[in-house]
């Protein structure tokens, strides 16, 4: 699944806002759940399609796309000097694909700021500091090894210059997504597991009168506003009365909960999207890649569907509703036969024929 460390200056909101989106009793309840340990959530990415898919094929189970969440534990200016929760902290963030940074925007005096004021900017760049400065610790340990590799073979040359000219770009205060690498350069430092050249989102801990409010840019994209307070309201009303907690976003004027929009910006920013199968067994949602072609869709289910692959029946999410499932697409002319140039279209319904 796709995670996504949750980091941020301490007292922004962290804990509430992933206590209130892992929450099992939140609007989550009708899908498989799991915690694996305390700061990991797995949470169900929230696509009304598989219903729609689901009550034309009544399967036995909705298997939705899942989303991992890592919180990691207070982040502060230092942490990468080995203060505070600073070692663990990296480790824990160097697996996920995508850091999510909260940073607080609302005023509440009663809730101590660490740096004395609410000040967005400044708490970003202190995080972005850390992560920055935590990089070039990884690289100047690994720049021995690199000089080793580099006498055996042109590959290890390879490894030693990019990590050489990502260091210098680091110290300069840039993180390594901003050095304009090139696809080679990236893969060639991919073992290092850089947290600056993951993809950032930043989430704006509003007042919960703030939700949809029109926020500045930060380092260049426009923050998604979510009010931890409000996200954490509804888990707990969900967790009572799933309409209630409808109403009361309803009533604030919120079209999905800030786990959905949060969701949507991430796979936008990592270019994912979903395709379906479904059946009597089941109907699921898989996670693919924008631009992947049939046969690494199939592989997302199992890699011997990939190897094996020999076509895909695929119908449009539209049509297959529309038409009352596979047999009404095959009917009418809509299930088409794609081969393995085919490059999946979010919301496919897809079953594919292969080889053992
Ligand atoms: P963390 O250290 O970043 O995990 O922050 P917490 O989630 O523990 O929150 C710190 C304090 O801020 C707690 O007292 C929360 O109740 C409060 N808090 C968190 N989010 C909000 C919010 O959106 N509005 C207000 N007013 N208080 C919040």
């Amino acid at each position: 699944a796709l995670s996504i460390g949750i980091v941020g200056l301490p007292n922004v909101g962290k804990s509430t806002l992933f206590t209130a989106m892992t929450n099992k009793g939140g609007l989550a309840a009708n899908y498989p759940f799991a915690t694996i340990e305390p700061n990991v959530g797995i949470v169900p990415v929230p696509d009304e399609r598989l219903d729609a898919l689901a009550e034309i094929d009544h399967p036995a189970k909705i298997v939705p796309a899942t989303v991992e969440f890592v919180d990691i534990a207070g982040l502060v200016a230092g942490a990468s000097q080995g203060e505070g929760l600073g070692n663990q902290f990296l480790a824990n963030i160097r697996e996920t694909d995508a850091i999510a940074e909260v940073v607080r925007f609302f005023g509440d005096p009663d809730v101590t700021h660490v740096a004395g004021k609410v000040d967005p900017q400044s708490d970003v760049d202190t995080i972005k500091t850390e992560l920055i400065l935590a990089d070039i610790a990884t690289v100047e340990k690994a720049i021995p090894r690199l000089e080793k590799e580099a006498k055996r073979d042109k590959a290890g040359v390879a490894k030693l210059e990019v990590a050489k000219k990502v260091l210098e770009g680091l110290n300069e205060g840039h993180r390594a997504r901003t050095l304009g690498l090139t696809d080679d350069e990236v893969a060639a430092i991919y073992e290092l597991h850089l947290l600056t050249m993951k993809p950032m989102l930043y989430i704006a801990n509003v007042d919960e009168g703030a939700v949809d409010a029109e926020l500045p840019e930060i380092d260049g994209c426009v923050p998604v506003p979510i009010s931890a307070k409000v996200e954490a309201d509804i888990a707990e009303l969900a967790e009572m009365d799933p309409e209630e907690a409808k109403e009361y976003m309803e009533a604030l004027g919120l079209a999905e909960s800030g786990l959905a929009r949060l969701i949507r910006e991430a796979y936008a920013l990592l270019g994912l999207q979903s395709y379906f199968t479904s059946g009597e067994t089941e109907t699921r949602a898989w996670t693919i890649p924008i631009g992947a072609k049939a046969p690494q869709a199939a592989g997302v289910i199992h890699t011997d569907f990939e190897r094996g692959f020999i076509k895909a029946e695929t119908a449009s999410f539209e049509d297959y509703v529309a038409l009352g499932g596979e047999k009404g697409c095959r009917d009418a002319g809509k299930l088409r036969q794609e081969g393995k140039d085919y490059v999946v279209q979010d919301g496919d319904v897809m079953h594919f024929k292969f080889n053992v």
